[in-house]
């Protein structure tokens, strides 16, 4: 079969590799979409790689979609030709943290791609049990969104927005996006997405935002006017080390701030503790999902949360190794198609499509 596989950073390419067969337990799903992550990107970036990454070639992707074509001993309950979801989180369940509940934590678990090989690639093994049936609904591009939700669910379920507060997404990616819409429906009372692009401040309204602020010129005094007393809760999205202080200036006495995009491994930021001390702020990390995936993908189904909007572009296998490299700033998510004809295809923002 094709893949994708990167030997490094700006190195990705596509080559003939051994099709997967499934152990007892494994089937084998056939990739119809893999969306690409935000850490897929940063992958390529060889200055904020930890260098023990990329020590043998790896194929990424844990956003996947597609439909199973080989069951091993052991799968019952999952027929070939199933069209499934598949939650990428392989923990150990052995080690401490696992044995604590925290499986998403679980060190000894792939960093950011599955260990059995991940989706961009025509297929990929997995454990039956990673695999969520989809409804008849959910197309396989909108499955790819379902980790992506299960993060945010995860992270909402850390920082628990409560009725009547007022929450500020810093950043518009589509993990903002989604949030949004969480926010919305743990009824906040004023829902405002601050970032510098016009496609996602408009994608954002369109999603339900009540406001959203554009900080392109650099000028933050629409934050303050928008906030006079603060957010209740900070759902900072950006992991530049900038916007930590920004939270905790926009953050409400008693309130919380997410920490929920990924910060460069060493990069420090000086803050005034006194600030947080003096308004008691909660400082919240929130990293992968636990148990949220079953929840994300009936958000999705239900249609209480949009996502077929924010898959702006697909591309095939040969379209990813090019694009990887390159900031993807105008392209709120990207999905890999593996048996997609061209390379690069926009999608088209029907907003109504769910
Ligand atoms: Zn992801
Ligand atoms: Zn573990």
């Amino acid at each position: 079969m094709r893949a994708a596989v990167t030997y490094g950073p700006r190195d990705t390419r596509v080559e003939l590799v051994p099709e997967p067969s499934p152990a007892s337990g494994e089937v084998v799903v056939e990739v119809e979409a893999c969306g690409i992550c935000g850490g897929d990107y940063s992958r390529h970036q060889a200055e904020i790689e930890r260098s023990d990454r990329l020590q043998k070639p790896v194929i990424s992707g844990h956003e996947v979609a597609g439909t199973v074509i080989k069951c091993g001993l052991e799968s019952e309950g999952l027929p070939i030709g199933s069209r499934v979801a598949v939650s990428p989180n392989q923990p150990c369940r052995r080690c401490p943290i696992c044995r604590k509940g925290n499986t998403h934590l679980c060190p000894n678990r792939g960093a950011g791609e599955l260990s059995t090989g991940g989706g961009f690639a025509e297929q990929i093994r997995v454990l039956s049990e990673q695999c969520y049936f989809l409804p008849e609904a959910v197309s396989l591009v909108e499955a790819t969104v379902v980790e992506p939700l299960a993060c945010c669910l995860h992270s909402m379920s850390r920082i628990s927005v409560k009725q009547g507060e007022s929450v500020a997404i810093i950043g518009g990616g589509v993990n903002a996006q989604l949030f949004v819409q969480l926010a919305q429906l743990s009824g906040a009372r004023q829902v405002i997405l601050i970032d510098s692009l016009d496609s996602r401040l408009r994608m954002a309204m369109a999603l339900g935002a009540d406001e959203v602020i554009d900080i392109s010129s650099g000028e933050l005094e629409g934050v303050h006017r928008a906030f006079p007393g603060g957010a209740d809760v900070v759902i900072n999205t950006r992991g530049a080390a900038e916007y930590t202080r920004h939270a905790i200036e926009l953050c409400a006495v008693g309130g919380r701030i997410l920490f929920y995009g990924v910060a460069r491994v060493g990069e420090t930021v000086p803050i005034e503790p006194h600030l947080i001390w003096r308004k008691e702020i909660q400082l919240v990390g929130g990293r992968s999902f636990n148990t949220t995936f079953g929840a994300a993908l009936s958000l999705i189904s239900s249609r209480r949360v949009h996502v077929g909007s924010l898959v702006t572009r697909s591309v095939n296998l040969e379209g990813y190794a090019e694009i990887v490299a390159l900031p993807a700033r105008g392209h709120i998510k990207t999905v890999v198609v593996p048996q997609q004809a061209n390379k690069e295809e926009q999608r088209p923002q029907d907003r109504n499509s769910g």
